[in-house]
C-alpha cells in the first residue's frame, strides 16, 4: 500500500523528477522568466531550522510572483528525522534531504543554505538546543549567510518570541536570525569571515505569521494586522499554466521521505509576514519598499538596464535568438562594474540566458559514473549551437592538462562531438558530502574547509569549460562531468560522475547481536573500485573478542564487483560489547572505509564514503515465544533485529491477517506508525485482538497521535498523545518493579537504560482504561513525570502491549537493554506454554 502511494506521489512529479536528474531544456516562456528575474536586483532570505519546515508557497511567490532572488536557510538537514522511503537514518537521511530540499528549490526556483548545526533529534525548548548545538558556530553560519547572499529581506519560519510552544530548534532558528540580523553589518563580528565575504546590513526581517500563531482564525481575524504584509499566494502564472500554490505543493512534494506528498490546491489564498524590525514599511504593500531593485541600484547600471528591460519589454518568444546581440552588450558593460557582488551574480544569470537563447547544448559525459584516482576515463564531449548565431568553439580546457584547441564555427543544429580522456589525479579523494568527511559532535558537523561552509553539497571535482566565442564576445561555460547512459526500463539518465576508493568494505550488518557465547560467522563484502585488485582483509576488533582467520586473500577482478568474505566471531563469555572495523591493505594502502549508495527517482544518486565499523554486542539475554509476525508500518528494522537474537520473524500485511494465520505465531509485532500509514489494518483490529484473548502478544511501536486511521487502536481504552521523553539519558522510574516484564525472564534493572541513543521514545499514550498497567516513568528536565511509555494489558489469555519507546532507534544501535526489555515483552505469559509444550513431548 505505502509503495502504491508513492507511486502515486511519485508520478504527481514526474515532471520536476526528470528536471531534477537532467539539464534544463528551457522553452521560451522560462527564458523569458529568467529575464525578469535578472531585471529585479531584489533578494529574500527565508530561515528555519529543518528540510520541509519551509513554506514554499512564499518561497515560489517571491521568486516566481515578485522575481526576487530568494534562498531558504535551513539550520539543519534533518539527520534526526524518520524516513517513509528507505532505510537510512542518521547521517544517510541528511543527504537524502539535503537533496530533497534542493529537488524542492529546482521547482518553486530558490536557493538553498545550511549551516553546521545537526539535527540530532527533537528537543523541547531553544535552552536544550543551544545547549547541544555550538551557539558561537551556528550564529556565525547565520551571519555567514547574510553577508554572502546579501538579502535585502529576511522571513523567519518561527516566532523567537515563544521558546517551549514548537522543536527547540525551530525557536532557536528565529532568535538566532534576529541576532544575526544585527550582526552581519558589524566588522567585529566574525571578523575572520571578512577576507571571504564583507559586511552586509539587511533592510527588514519579518516572521511569517499565520493564524495558528493566534489559537485560531477567528483569534486571529480580531489582531490587529497593522504591522503586517499579506500576499495572495494562489496567483495564476500563466507563463507556467500552474498557479503558484499548485508550484509550492510540487515543491514541498519532494520531501518525500517525511511523507509530504500532498494535493495542490488552487485558488486565491492569504499568507501573513508580520514586521519585526528594520527599517519600517513605507507603506504595507511592498515588502521591497523604499529599497531599489532596478538595475540603478548598481553603479554603472542603468545602461545595463535599459538594454535588458528592452528585451523584456520586446521579448520574441518565436525566435529569443534575435536577443542575443543586445544581451551580449549588456554582459560586456556588466564585466565593467565594481560591484563584485552584483557582477558575479548578474553574469552567471545573463550567461544562462545567453545560452538558453542559443539553443546552446553542452554536455562533458564520461563513460562511467565512478572512477577511482590515477584512472584514465573516456569522456563524449558535444557541442551544438541552435540558432544563426555566430558562434565559434575556440577551446575545450579542463578536461586534461592541456587547453584543448578548437577553433570550429558551430553551424545552426549541428552536432559537435569529440572523445577525450579525463585523467584523474593520482590523490583525488573520493567524493562525499563534505559535512560528513570528518567526524563531528553530536550538535555539529566538522567542516575544516571554511570556504564549504553554507554550501548545500560538495562542489563538483571534475568540470570540463567549454570556451566559446559568440559574436565577438568570448564566453566561458563551465559544466560538470557527467554520464549520460540509458536503461530499457527507464529511459535516459543522467549521474553525477564521482570519485570512489580503490577499494571499499563493509560488514553485512551494522550490529551484531550474540545472545550466547557461540561463534557467528559475519559476512564482508569488499568492492573493487578499479580492475585487477589484489591485497588482502583484515579484521578489527576489541582485545576480548577474537576473530578467524586473521587475514583474508583479496582478488577481485572487475570494477563494481565484489568479493564476499566470511570471518567467525567469537564472542567473550559475559556480557560486552565493542566496535569491529575491516581494513583492505592494497599495496602500501590502506582502506577502511564503506561506500553507500543512495538511489532514489526523486533525488540524484548519491555516493557516501564513511568509516566502516559494525558493533558487536554480547548479550546476556533469555526469551520465550518463537514465531513471530511482524506487520511493518513506516518502516523500521525491528524484525531483523529480533531475528539476530534468535526470533522467527515474518512479515505478514493486514491482508493477510486471519485467525488461520495469527495462529502459527507467538505474537504479533506492529512496525513503527503502522496505523498511520496502513488504510486496511483498521479492519483487522477485531482479529488481532482474538489473537491476543487466545493466548498471543501483541505489540504495539509508536504512532502518532494524529493522522490515526482508527480509534480502535486497543481492546481497552487507550489515548495516544504528543508525550515525548527526548532526553536519552532521562532517568527511567519503574512503577510496576514487581511486573513480569521487569523481571522475567531478565531482570530489568537501570543498567539497561543506560547507553540508549537519540531519546527514550515518543508518542506516549496519556490516557489508558484500568486494564493496563503502567510499567515505567520518566519524563525530559523541567516536566511532569510521562507514565504513558509501556502499558501492558492482560487480555483473555494473552497480552497487549502499547509502547512508545524507540526501540526502532535502539535496536540498530546495539542497545542490550533495549533487546532484554523487548524479549521480556515477547516472553509474558510464554514461560506456561513452554511449559506444557515441553510435557507434551
Ligand atoms: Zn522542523
Amino acid at each position: 500500500m505505502q509503495k502504491h502511494l508513492l507511486y502515486v506521489v511519485l508520478t504527481l512529479v514526474s515532471l520536476s523528477i526528470t528536471q531534477a536528474q537532467k539539464p534544463k531544456t528551457p522553452s521560451s516562456s522560462e527564458i523569458y522568466e529568467s529575464i525578469q528575474k535578472l531585471n529585479f536586483l531584489g533578494s529574500v532570505l527565508y530561515v528555519a531550522a529543518h528540510p520541509d519546515d519551509e513554506n514554499t508557497r512564499l518561497i515560489s511567490y517571491m521568486s516566481n510572483h515578485i522575481k526576487a532572488r530568494t534562498a531558504y536557510l535551513s539550520l539543519t538537514r534533518g539527520d534526526g528525522g524518520q524516513n517513509l522511503i528507505g532505510p537510512e537514518l542518521r547521517e544517510l537521511l541528511g543527504v537524502i534531504r539535503t537533496q530533497e530540499l534542493l529537488a524542492a528549490r529546482r521547482v518553486d526556483g530558490g536557493e538553498q543554505l545550511f549551516t553546521r548545526a545537526n539535527d540530532f533529534g527533537y528537543s523541547k525548548h531553544p535552552d536544550e538546543t543551544l545547549e547541544i548545538w555550538d551557539k558561537d558556530k551556528v550564529l556565525s553560519d547565520v551571519v555567514l549567510a547574510i553577508r554572502n547572499f546579501k538579502p535585502d529581506i529576511i522571513i523567519n519560519r518561527f516566532d523567537h518570541r515563544t521558546p517551549g510552544r514548537t522543536h527547540g530548534h525551530h525557536t532557536t532558528s528565529a532568535m538566532l536570525s534576529m541576532e544575526a540580523f544585527d550582526l552581519a553589518n558589524n566588522k567585529t563580528a566574525y571578523p575572520e569571515q571578512l577576507d571571504r565575504t564583507s559586511p552586509w546590513e539587511p533592510k527588514r526581517l519579518f516572521y511569517n505569521t499565520s493564524w495558528w500563531r493566534y489559537g485560531s482564525k477567528e483569534a486571529f481575524d480580531k489582531v490587529d494586522k497593522t504591522n503586517m504584509i499579506t500576499f495572495d499566494i494562489g496567483t495564476y502564472y500563466p507563463l507556467k499554466g500552474m498557479s503558484n500554490n499548485e508550484l509550492a505543493a510540487l515543491a514541498s512534494s519532494q520531501h518525500l521521505c517525511q511523507g509530504f506528498g500532498r494535493l495542490s490546491q488552487r485558488g486565491s489564498q492569504t499568507e501573513y509576514i508580520e514586521f519585526l524590525k528594520g527599517t519600517p514599511l513605507e507603506n504595507n504593500e511592498n515588502i521591497f519598499s523604499g529599497i531599489n531593485t532596478t538595475w540603478s541600484r548598481i553603479e554603472g547600471g542603468k545602461a545595463i538596464g535599459t538594454i535588458l528591460y528592452n528585451i523584456e519589454e520586446n521579448f520574441n518568444f518565436k525566435n529569443p535568438s534575435a536577443h542575443i546581440p543586445a544581451l551580449l552588450e549588456a554582459y560586456k558593460l556588466l564585466q565593467k562594474i565594481d560591484n563584485t557582488h552584483w557582477k558575479t551574480l548578474k553574469t552567471k544569470e545573463l550567461k544562462v540566458i545567453i545560452e538558453m537563447c542559443a539553443g546552446l547544448y553542452l554536455e562533458a559525459s564520461a563513460s562511467t559514473n565512478w572512477a577511482t584516482a590515477g584512472d584514465v576515463v573516456d569522456v563524449s564531449l558535444e557541442v551544438l549551437n541552435r540558432s544563426e548565431t555566430p558562434i565559434k568553439l575556440l577551446s575545450i580546457a579542463n578536461i586534461s592538462d592541456i587547453n584543448m584547441s578548437k577553433n570550429i564555427n558551430l553551424e545552426n543544429n549541428t552536432s559537435y562531438t569529440f572523445k577525450e580522456v579525463l585523467k584523474i589525479d593520482d590523490n583525488a579523494t573520493p567524493t562525499t558530502p563534505y559535512w560528513l568527511d570528518k567526524k563531528g559532535t553530536l550538535g555539529m558537523y566538522r567542516v575544516d574547509d571554511n570556504t564549504l561552509i553554507g554550501k548545500p553539497e560538495s562542489p563538483r571535482r571534475y568540470t570540463v569549460d567549454f570556451n566559446l566565442l559568440i559574436e565577438n564576445t568570448p564566453i566561458t561555460f563551465t559544466k560538470p562531468v557527467i554520464q549520460r547512459f540509458s536503461k530499457p526500463d527507464k529511459g535516459e539518465l543522467y549521474r553525477p560522475f564521482e570519485i570512489i576508493p580503490e577499494a571499499s568494505a563493509k560488514i553485512k550488518e551494522n550490529v551484531i547481536i550474540f545472545e550466547n557465547n557461540h561463534q557467528q560467522d559475519i559476512t564482508v563484502i569488499v568492492k573493487a573500485g578499479r580492475d585487477n585488485l589484489e591485497g588482502d582483509i583484515e579484521i578489527c576488533h576489541p582485545e576480548d573478542w577474537n576473530i578467524y582467520p586473521k587475514k583474508q586473500k583479496v582478488s577481485i577482478a572487475h570494477k563494481g564487483e565484489e568479493q564476499t568474505l566470511i570471518f567467525t566471531v567469537f564472542p567473550p563469555t559475559n556480557q560486552s560489547e565493542g566496535l569491529i572495523s575491516p581494513i583492505v591493505h592494497v599495496g602500501d594502502k590502506d582502506y577502511s572505509k564503506e561506500l553507500i549508495e543512495i538511489d532514489y527517482e526523486h533525488i540524484p544518486f548519491q555516493t557516501v564514503v564513511l568509516p566502516s565499523e559494525s558493533k558487536v554486542v554480547r548479550l546476556d539475554i533469555k526469551k520465550y515465544g518463537e514465531n513471530i509476525g511482524y506487520i511493518q508500518g513506516a518502516g523500521d528494522v525491528v524484525p531483523e533485529s529480533l531475528q539476530q537474537i534468535g526470533y522467527n520473524v515474518r512479515s505478514i500485511t493486514p491482508d493477510e491477517i486471519d485467525a488461520e494465520t495469527l495462529s502459527r505465531f507467538d505474537a504479533i509485532v506492529v512496525g513503527i506508525r503502522a496505523y498511520n500509514t496502513l488504510d486496511n489494518l483498521q479492519f483487522k483490529q477485531q482479529q488481532l485482538f482474538d489473537f491476543v484473548a487466545n493466548g498471543g502478544n501483541m505489540i504495539v511501536q509508536y504512532n502518532t497521535s494524529y493522522r490515526l486511521k482508527t480509534d480502535n487502536l486497543s481492546p481497552y481504552n487507550l489515548k495516544l498523545s504528543r508525550d515525548r521523553v527526548t532526553d536519552e539519558n532521562a532517568e527511567v522510574r519503574f512503577l510496576a518493579p514487581n511486573h513480569d516484564v521487569l523481571n522475567f525472564p531478565n531482570k530489568i534493572t537501570q543498567k539497561d537504560f543506560e547507553g540508549w541513543t537519540q531519546e527514550r521514545g515518543l508518542y506516549f499514550a496519556d490516557e489508558w482504561g484500568s486494564e493496563f498497567c503502567p510499567i515505567l516513568s520518566m519524563n525530559d528536565k523541567g516536566e511532569t513525570p510521562k507514565n504513558g511509555s509501556l502499558l501492558v494489558a492482560k487480555h483473555g489469555k494473552g497480552h497487549y502491549i502499547y509502547t512508545g519507546l524507540s526501540f526502532f532507534r535502539e535496536f540498530p544501535a546495539g542497545v542490550s537493554g533495549a533487546y532484554r526489555l523487548f524479549a521480556n515483552m515477547l516472553s509474558l505469559g510464554k514461560d506456561d506454554i513452554r511449559e506444557s509444550l515441553k510435557l507434551e513431548d
